[in-house]
């Protein structure tokens, strides 16, 4: 009776909700226009009314991510979190990733959480290197992509040029959905060829043309002018070389359609959320042991794919970010982490929307809830209602740069000690105690990381250090099926081994070639670049 009375059944979300979830990640190369393409994609959304406030004071750190004074320093944006839009009955949950190279690993672990991505490229730069990476990453997980060619406002290079530039790249199938008429100071709008509609230049919709394009040659308005004429000459070459638009080879990872526009002057952004709204997928089943999670299970499970702690400086408060995978949530759910075996009451979730956090009361699979926590929660842990389950696959990466951390002030030991476990658990460092000595010794994956770990020891816990080189550039978790064998390699090798922040194993090497003499000179051992969290 009192259950009924807490929850009654006529409000509660029906679990299938989770079909009108669009959870998604927009990945690109700095500069190519991710933040002005995720300020267009709220405002298109109505949940915000002007450009420019996600980086309005103060709302800032609601919005992005940017809120660190090292990224403002910079210009670059080093952590990810979580923006909530709706319209038209869809909920999209769009993930923000970094954009530096050094930050990847963060990256990588946000887009186990998201289901189909947006991949921004600059029309005057085609594929860059840093599109790459996040590309494979994508395709490691077959996440559908959805192509947005930014900028065609400026001079660029030729359409076709580079559809076959992301098709021979990524090997992927490419097919235009939304096509321009001219580029640059010749820009005279863009094709719909989904909705069969010109798009004006101010981003407006204009008349309604054939959608096929040899009905479209026949368009004396349009084939007057030479800039839009050859644009739709290049397009009948492009459908005539391309395949259609397929959308379970879209969503199967195999195929990309793509969009031009030009993000900063809101052209050709509505119809790119549109086709997410359409196209990109509902929540997936997850990759999980001992078989993967479907959204339609009826336990309420997740898994946490990002931390961020002291958001709020004042507060010093810490949110876990959790991607919802299956069942309906409730908040004061207790609901245990696997990994800890421990319950934890979950009473106050939170939702991030564009402009404010809410109390998240219910919340469905491909849904992302803050977690307020004192370090019960850390990347990788998977949270369960009654299952044992756990979500595989979100990798810690084998350092580059490893440094012994130096502290000026002896006094403060057990701070620096909270310090580096509560960053590590947010995923910006990797934290390992040598076997012998007493040091802490930190790894990170590019040396701005090194950088961002200093400001936020100092800022946000009062403990300047300085990091100095110990000779190692190498890191690897080290496993065998024999335990003896395992027990051996430790014992003589105590002075280049160390333990990460859960005591598993790590050998140091200083260079390539002694791992390489290290593993031929113990077979029975693996030297492993990743480690699974949790
Ligand atoms: P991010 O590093 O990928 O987040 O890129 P930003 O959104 O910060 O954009 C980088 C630069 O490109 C900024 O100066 C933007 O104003 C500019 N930019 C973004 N989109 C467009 C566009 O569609 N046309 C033009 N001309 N510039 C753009």
């Amino acid at each position: 009776m009192t259950e009924t009375l807490e929850a009654p059944a006529s409000k509660a979300v029906p679990q299938a909700e989770y079909k009108t979830r669009r959870t998604f990640a927009i990945i690109s190369h700095p500069d190519a226009g991710k933040t002005t393409l995720t300020e267009k994609l709220l405002l298109a959304s109505g949940a915000i009314r002007m450009a420019g406030n996600v980086r309005a004071r103060g709302e800032q750190r609601r919005t992005r991510s940017d809120w660190m004074e090292i990224e403002q320093k910079r210009g670059i944006s080093v952590s990810s979190s979580v923006m909530t839009f709706e319209r038209d009955g869809l909920t999209f949950n769009l993930l923000d990733t970094p954009g530096h190279s050094d930050f990847s690993e963060d990256t990588y672990r946000t887009l186990t959480a998201v289901d189909s991505a947006i991949m921004v490229i600059d029309v005057a730069k085609g594929i860059e290197s840093q599109t790459l990476k996040l590309f494979e990453v994508c395709r490691l997980r077959d996440i559908p992509i959805i192509t947005f060619v930014n900028k065609v406002d400026r001079e660029g290079r030729d359409p076709l040029e580079l559809l076959d530039e992301i098709s021979d790249t990524l090997a992927l199938d490419v097919t235009p959905a939304v096509w321009p008429l001219g580029m640059g100071v010749d820009f005279k709008g863009l094709i719909d060829l989904n909705a069969g509609r010109l798009i004006n230049t101010d981003g407006s919709q204009g008349r309604a043309v054939p959608s096929d394009v040899e009905a479209l040659s026949g368009d004396n308005q349009l084939m007057a002018d030479p800039h839009c004429a050859h644009s739709i000459e290049n397009l009948q070459l492009a459908l005539s070389a391309l395949p259609d638009f397929d959308v379970e080879a879209y969503r199967g990872g195999h195929m990309t359609p793509v969009f031009f526009g030009s993000a900063l002057k809101t052209v050709g952004v509505p119809e790119l959320l549109q086709a997410i709204g359409d196209w990109a997928p509902a929540p997936r089943p997850q990759p999980a042991e001992p078989e993967p999670v479907s959204p339609d299970d009826e336990n309420v499970s997740g898994f946490v794919f990002k931390v961020q702690a002291n958001m709020d400086k004042n507060h010093r408060d810490r949110v876990a970010f959790l991607r919802l995978c299956s069942g309906t949530f409730r908040r004061g759910m207790k609901l245990k982490n696997v990994r800890a075996g421990r319950e934890i009451s979950v009473t106050s979730p939170m939702f991030f929307f564009a402009q404010d956090r809410e109390t998240a009361d219910e919340a469905v699979a491909g849904d992302v809830i803050g977690i307020p926590n004192h370090g019960t929660l850390s990347v990788g842990d998977t949270l369960s209602e009654a299952k044992p389950v756990k979500v595989t696959g979100i990798p810690n990466f084998a350092p580059e740069i490893i440094r012994r951390v130096r502290l000026s002030d002896a006094m403060k030991a057990k701070q620096l000690a909270k310090a580096l476990n509560d960053l590590a658990e947010e995923g910006v460092t990797q934290v390992y105690r040598p076997v012998i000595g007493a040091d802490y010794i930190v790894g990170v994956v590019g040396p701005l990381q090194l950088d961002v770990l200093a400001t936020r020891v100092e800022n946000e816990y009062g403990v300047p250090i300085g990091f100095e080189p110990i000779g190692y550039d190498t890191a690897r978790w080290v496993a065998s099926d024999d335990a003896k064998a395992l027990k051996d390699f430790l014992d003589r090798n105590r002075s280049t081994m160390g333990t990460d922040r859960q005591g598993a194993p790590v050998f140091f090497a200083n260079s390539k070639w002694a791992l390489e003499r290290a593993a031929k000179n113990f077979p029975e051992i693996r030297f492993l670049a990743t480690r699974e969290m949790g």
